[in-house]
């Protein structure tokens, strides 16, 4: 699903200049936004209108977000997007593990605020269409699911099985940003989650073999504290 005047943005939000800022902005796209000063009527919200998209801010005067975000997964796979403060790396790991898809830092842009639904949005889509993509490409980097092929500005890149498959789960989530916790839990195992060491060395190796510049990576973006990213300009 692309953005359209159909998409309805559910907010909560305790500081009323935040919701005045969302509801600028996403009007200023022709987005319908729902908003809630607090998380039992945000909730009472998301049941009733099922929105596409939740804005979320994980400190709330009356239930704790982390909650908000175990309800609502508890009948709906809608993207939930954190709207986080600087500094609070711990809450928006939390959230992550606890099912959100991805987060905002404050202050953030009008421009992140759209990338970011509409990374949301097409993760949903997929999800329901059930169609993995065969081929992932963004930028210079290709991903040819069927024949496990990698290349990078059309020259094929080999890689061990483990990196492979830390970048398969990276193209999966593309766009989003995956916590140290669910790599290390996809690509070793539920018992691995603790050895983040694991996962500096094989992203330094993944970095090494597709980046022009490991130290200033242009596909496989670190989020501080939190994860990596994989750009998704597709
Ligand atoms: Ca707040």
């Amino acid at each position: 699903m692309a953005i359209s005047t159909d998409t309805t943005v559910l907010v909560i939000e305790d500081e009323a200049p935040i919701r005045r800022f969302l509801r600028a902005s996403l009007e200023s796209q022709g987005l319908k936004m729902l908003e809630a000063a607090a998380g039992q009527e945000g909730l009472l919200l998301a049941t009733s209108y099922k929105p596409d998209v939740l804005l979320l801010d994980l400190g709330l005067p009356d239930i704790d977000g982390l909650e908000i975000i175990r309800r609502i997964r508890d009948w709906s796979a809608m993207p939930i997007i954190i709207l986080s403060a600087r500094g609070k790396d711990a809450d928006k790991i939390a959230a992550l593990d606890a099912g959100a898809d991805d987060y905002l830092t404050k202050p953030f842009s009008v421009g992140e605020l759209i990338a970011r639904i509409r990374v949301a949005l097409r993760h949903t889509a997929k999800a329901q269409q059930a169609a993995e993509r065969p081929v992932f490409q963004a930028g210079d980097l290709r991903v040819d699911f069927t024949k496990r092929q990698v290349c990078v500005r059309d020259v094929e890149v080999h890689l061990t099985p483990i990196e492979y498959n830390l970048l398969a789960v990276l193209v999966r989530y593309a766009g989003r940003v995956v916590t140290h916790r669910q790599l290390l839990k996809e690509v070793w195992g539920a018992h691995s989650t603790e050895q983040s060491h694991y996962l500096r060395i094989y992203m330094h190796q993944l970095r090494r073999k597709l980046e022009s510049d490991p130290a200033k990576p242009e596909f496989l973006l670190t989020e501080p504290g939190v994860g990596y990213r994989l750009k998704d300009d597709s």
